[in-house]
């Protein structure tokens, strides 16, 4: 048996759990044994039974998306890792309706059917376990140098996947077609990160190091830790306590791409009021039904046409974006060495996960080490 905590929805109840320990069963899989485990906003809407499911007749789900795991074993068809590797799982397996193109592409992130799996989420157990079992095609290596911070991985897969699509978008505009394989291919353009929880941080990083001038726009007035991380990697922090909507779009000029990481649709929609011609809001919380609002859409719509703006959701993410998140967490260690180590503010045991999901606590990324 292993350790894990799952949330029982009948029951109402998140335990600490022991459950089965897998093993490998097909020549392509890889056993883990799992380090850390990354908790976000997700898993503590699936403890208040939002959402989530758990795996076919199990009376339980074991949590946890955001994990660094050790290769511990590999079937007999594996030869791209082995034990000891350090590997980073994705979360979203493909639906099974062979006319979905996107499931069909591994592109399960764009899955058409809405029947895709997630581990820790939906229909599949999670991470937060000792030992798991998995295929060695959603598996991503991850340099040792790394051991540290890998487990933000995930939350950066999600700025990864904006930004792709942020450039894809910016390369309708025949002038700027090239843009997207330069080095710096937001340079030029302003970007307006809204929240400054760890999805907003890592996307504020991942802006700055694609080139973009980068604003993060969050609640806390500053100085405050997260403000010190904003301005340590050259963006710059505001409040909305001390700034209005109005005078952030006077500091920033021109808001050419808004990254929402704030579940605060009001103000996200405020912001959206004032994004400049040709721009791109891209919503990855979008709204809570804490938040209700409502939203002219006469003029809103009338905003989009005459300034040519484009509004995207995006969620998960698909196997190029792990692995420039892995990536680009290296290029983030090299050039701000203190960063990606401060956003990990809390680490805890298994025994005080349960803690964690259910409360709010402050600070910024909290983590449960598993190993
Ligand atoms: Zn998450
Ligand atoms: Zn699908």
């Amino acid at each position: 048996m292993v350790k894990a905590i799952a949330v029982f929805p009948r029951t109402k109840e998140i335990r600490l759990i022991e459950h089965p320990e897998p093993h490998i069963t097909q020549p392509t899989q890889v056993k883990l044994r799992i380090l850390e485990v990354g908790v976000c906003g997700t898993d503590r809407h699936i403890c208040a039974l939002a959402f989530g499911n758990p795996p076919g007749e199990s009376e339980y789900l074991i949590l946890g998306h955001e994990a660094l795991a050790e290769v511990v074993e590999v079937g007999e068809a594996v030869t791209q890792f082995r034990p000891g590797d350090l590997v980073v799982p994705e979360v979203r397996r493909p639906c099974s309706d062979p006319a979905c193109r996107a499931c069909q592409a591994a592109h399960q992130d764009f899955c058409y059917t809405g029947t895709y799996t997630e581990r820790g989420i939906q229909n599949l157990h999670g991470y937060m376990t000792n030992m798991v079992v998995d295929e060695a095609s959603y598996l991503h290596p991850v340099p040792s140098e790394l051991r540290e911070v890998a487990v933000l991985t995930e939350p950066l897969t999600i700025a990864e996947k904006a930004l792709v699509q942020a450039l894809q978008i910016q390369a309708r505009l025949p002038w700027r077609t090239n843009a997207a394989s330069s080095d710096e291919p937001g340079r030029g353009l302003r970007a307006v990160v809204l929240g400054a929880g760890p999805i907003g941080l890592l996307g504020a990083m991942l802006f700055v190091t694609a080139g973009f001038e980068t604003y993060v726009y969050s609640r806390a007035q500053a100085p405050n830790e997260k403000s010190t991380i904003v301005e340590a990697i050259g963006a710059t922090y505001l409040s909305s306590e001390t700034t209005s909507v109005e005078q952030l779009k006077e500091r920033v000029g021109h808001i050419d791409l808004v990254y929402e990481a704030m579940d605060a649709a009001p103000l996200a929609i405020d912001v959206l009021r004032n994004l400049h011609r040709n721009g791109i809001f891209i919503f990855t919380s979008g709204t809570s039904p804490d938040h209700p609002f409502n939203i002219d859409t006469a003029a809103a719509t009338q905003h989009l046409t005459s300034k040519n703006q484009a509004i995207i959701g995006t969620v998960n993410a698909g196997p190029a974006t792990f692995q420039s998140a892995i990536e680009h967490l290296g290029i983030f260690q090299q050039r701000w060495p203190q960063v990606l180590p401060a956003l990990i503010t809390h680490r805890y045991p298994m025994e005080q996960a349960k803690e964690v999901l259910l409360a709010k606590p402050g600070g910024i990324k909290h983590i449960v080490s598993i190993a």
